[in-house]
């Protein structure tokens, strides 16, 4: 298996149109891997892509990728679903009689209630599946689907309207989780990997000097995961290797200071490095 990361931004990606802070600036000016799209991986090996994010044509062109088979989705919110016209891509507008592509979407049991509610996407899948272009797929949780020769999980988080992935094949267990740790305890069945896949969370204190870099009573850190929480789930998933993801903008690290970051928790013994836009990593 191998791991692509299309996309390492999350709902606020890099550089923020307008913003003139430094790694907005950095960013703007270099490209790659200093800017950050939206949240996206494919994997290798069941050609499997997770989340679909605005910049999905631009991520799939970068990545000299074209047919998609198989995709599915950690959960409704916009930074994960807003590029599902992408599905559009397997219409055969030139030829005739028409040679249209079926991708398959699995989608989780919660994901698949929520998308009936929320931004229109159950809606729009209707409209993609009418014509022929996506085949749907709801998965009721506990039940794992297989591509290939890879056996792919949902698993449910403790926000619980958000997915990570259990993927396992030949002996090889990675889980991937795109969004939203927030109060997660992983359980036992998830332990134990070769590698994870984590958003980074909040880093509430600067990881280098300890400084607090969000006020105590900022309501994000209720609601979101925060980077030492994000360290403690890491630990106790007990992985050969870690890679964070799920970028913010505001966190304002630029992709240097995450480098120099990884370099510091690799002294320190942790195997934790950080994503960036066009990351390939093998499990
Ligand atoms: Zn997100
Ligand atoms: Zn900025």
């Amino acid at each position: 298996m191998k791991i692509e990361f299309l996309g390492s931004g999350g709902a606020i990606t890099t550089p923020q149109p307008g913003c003139r802070c430094r790694v907005c600036v950095e960013a703007r000016q270099r490209g790659a891997p200093y800017s950050r799209t939206g949240p996206s991986v494919f994997v290798h090996g069941p050609d499997l892509l997770i989340d679909t994010p605005e910049e999905i044509k631009f991520q799939l062109n970068r990545a000299g990728l074209g047919f998609i088979p198989a995709c599915t989705y950690s959960h409704w919110h916009p930074d994960h679903v807003m590029g599902r016209r992408v599905w559009e891509m397997n219409k055969d507008w030139r030829g005739w009689p028409p040679r249209d592509r079926q991708s398959d979407i699995y989608l989780p049991q919660q994901v698949a209630a929520d998308f009936r509610e929320r931004l229109g996407s159950w809606e729009n899948f209707e409209f993609l599946a009418a014509q022929n272009l996506v085949r749907m797929h709801v998965l009721q949780d506990g039940e794992a689907f297989t591509l290939g020769k890879t056996r792919i999980l949902p698993v449910r988080l403790a926000a619980d309207y958000v997915y990570a992935f259990l993927l396992e094949e030949e002996g090889k267990r990675v889980l991937i989780a795109p969004d939203e740790l927030v109060g997660w305890d992983p359980p036992q069945t998830v332990r134990g990997l070769d590698l994870a896949v984590l958003p980074m969370g909040v880093p509430e204190f600067d990881p280098f000097t300890g400084a607090r870099m969000v006020p105590a009573e900022h309501p994000v850190l209720q609601v979101e995961a925060t980077w030492a929480g994000t360290l403690e789930i890491a630990r106790k998933l007990q992985a050969k290797r870690v890679i964070m993801t799920h970028i913010e903008e505001p966190f304002g690290l630029s992709h240097d200071d995450l480098q120099r970051l990884g370099a510091k928790l690799q002294a320190d013994g942790f195997n934790i490095d950080f994503a960036f836009d066009t990351l390939q990593v093998e499990a």
